[in-house]
């Protein structure tokens, strides 16, 4: 498994900053944080070209994490969805010219859980799905779509509607498993069991099991020693989305360090 650190964890910095920093802490990749590229007046916005070279001058690998902040990828808003489509699309556009192999999309949510209502949503996201898979696919681009939410609003919320949603696009389409949310769900040896042969990326954090921290991981309450079989035969990419206001840099070597400690073991 490749490891590397989400932008997010890094603090301040740059995408272009946090690339070296992720080389120097001895990281193999990182991912992008798709939504600064839409921010008005965003001084985290730097051009694909510029990341691309310093990810390669590095020998940094890079993934992408899609636009989803204020954001549904399944809306019944049409304003919000063609935002959504719009972002999704150019950030694609983007990573393809930054070297980017493999984007996360987020699932979407229904306002209300009424079953048509989420019947609508689910055939919005569906429809969006199946659009940016042909453009990433022309881009040599993976989609991996991340486990989120528990509750019955939530798209993908379990590992069996993620499986659906799968074979719905003839397994093209990837999972992002999250360990953090699916650990608040309580079903990440479900997710792990259902989706095996579809996970090709991972997002590792920690939590106590009820709110989404973020934490570094073995901070928490997640067993992730239970999981160190998986974690060692995992031959995808696995991001580490530490959230810290503090001292950033140090709480992501200690999750470097707590991981590798778990698979050495
Ligand atoms: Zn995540």
């Amino acid at each position: 498994m490749k490891i590397g650190i989400s932008v997010l964890s890094t603090g301040h910095l740059k995408i272009t900053e946090a690339i070296k920093k992720a080389r120097e802490l001895d990281f193999e990749l990182v991912e992008i944080f798709g939504d600064f590229l839409f921010f008005d007046n965003s001084p985290f916005r730097e051009t694909s070209k510029e990341i691309g070279r310093v990810a390669k001058e590095e020998g940094v690998e890079l993934t992408i994490h899609l636009p989803a902040l204020d954001l549904n990828t399944g809306s019944l808003k049409g304003g919000v969805y063609k935002l959504t489509r719009e972002e999704n699309i150019t950030a694609l556009n983007f990573a393809a010219e930054a070297g980017v192999k493999l984007a996360v999309f987020h699932p979407a949510s229904a306002p209300v859980c009424f079953q048509p209502i989420l019947k609508a949503v689910e055939e919005r996201m569906e429809k969006l799905l199946g659009d940016l898979l042909v453009i990433a696919n022309s881009l040599d681009i993976i989609i991996a779509v991340e486990n989120l939410g528990v509750e019955e609003t939530w798209m993908v919320n379990k590992p069996d509607k993620m499986l659906k949603l799968i074979n719905t696009f003839d397994s093209e389409l990837k999972v992002a498993l999250d360990f953090g949310h699916a650990h608040i769900a309580k079903l990440t040896q479900e997710f792990i069991d259902t989706l095996k042969t579809h996970i090709k990326h991972l997002h590792l954090h920690d939590n106590f099991g009820f709110t989404d921290e973020h934490l570094p991981v073995g901070t928490g309450s997640l067993p992730y020693d239970n999981f160190k079989s998986f974690l060692k035969g995992f031959q995808g990419t696995a991001i580490m989305e530490i959230f810290s206001f503090k001292d950033p840099i140090n709480d992501i070597k200690i999750s470097l360090e707590n991981l590798k400690r778990i698979l050495a073991d």
